[in-house]
């Protein structure tokens, strides 16, 4: 082999090396003359376009992704071994968003972490965890089932509370403490309330709301029931 042959086989190995993400200091350097000693013992590279192993189409040598001695086109790559985001289902090159805890599962692009009810960001970088997944305040709530059943406020939850859900509680909603108050004349109910039709009133009310309706006499005996008003704190 000629000396200029030998250098220009030298300058390819590193190329390939480069390209394939080797390191290129594990050729060992022979001397002053510039030729490589391995180069020599290797056998001559083909072009640097390779076949991609997984959908045979040529890559350029800036396309070529290395894995296991398999070479594949960025986009074999991406779509193998990059994680997908679960909010778009595309691979995600670079950062990643998750949550430090774990309570959010899987990854997201920066860009599709926000709200997965409404799409809308995080901006203090507070969301909410539910299944998984994240959520604005409201839409937490909205599944989580607190927000306040009183019809005037309809705001989400997040310390003490009266609950009405089950069955036994009257199959009613969630309230904050103040907003928990007799469905027709609001006065609030703190010790004892009444239930008809899945909302709270007082005696007076409850006992019109009551005669109004016909029903069978469990039923009549359920609607008449004093239930004690329960605050549970969070
Ligand atoms: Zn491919
Ligand atoms: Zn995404
Ligand atoms: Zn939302
Ligand atoms: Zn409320
Ligand atoms: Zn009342």
């Amino acid at each position: 082999m000629a000396k200029g042959e030998d250098d220009d086989g030298g300058a390819q190995e590193m190329l390939d090396d480069f390209i394939n993400g080797r390191k290129t200091d594990s050729i060992a350097f022979a001397g002053e003359n510039g030729a490589y000693a391995a180069s020599a013992a290797l056998p001559e590279r083909p072009a640097a376009n390779k076949q991609c192993t997984l959908c045979a189409r040529q890559i350029s040598p800036s396309d070529i992704r290395q894995t296991s001695n398999m070479p594949l086109c960025r986009l074999c790559y991406v779509e193998r071994y990059l994680p997908k985001c679960r909010k778009c289902a595309k691979p995600i090159e670079g950062g990643a968003v998750t949550s430090s805890d774990g309570k959010i599962v899987g990854k997201y692009h920066r860009d599709c972490f926000l709200c997965f009810e409404c799409a809308a960001p995080f901006p203090d970088g507070d969301f909410y965890v539910y299944d998984g997944k994240p959520f604005c305040q409201l839409h937490y709530h909205t599944l989580n089932g607190s927000l306040c059943a009183n019809a005037g406020c309809g705001k989400p939850i997040e310390g003490s509370c009266v609950s009405l859900v089950g069955e036994e509680n009257g199959g009613g909603g969630r309230y904050h403490p103040p907003c928990f108050n007799c469905s027709t004349c609001h006065s609030p109910l703190l010790e004892h309330h009444f239930v008809v039709d899945r909302l709270p009133y007082c005696e007076a009310h409850a006992v019109r709301r009551r005669a109004q309706k016909a029903g069978t006499a469990s039923e009549r005996e359920e609607r008449a029931k004093k239930r004690q008003t329960i605050i549970t704190k969070r």
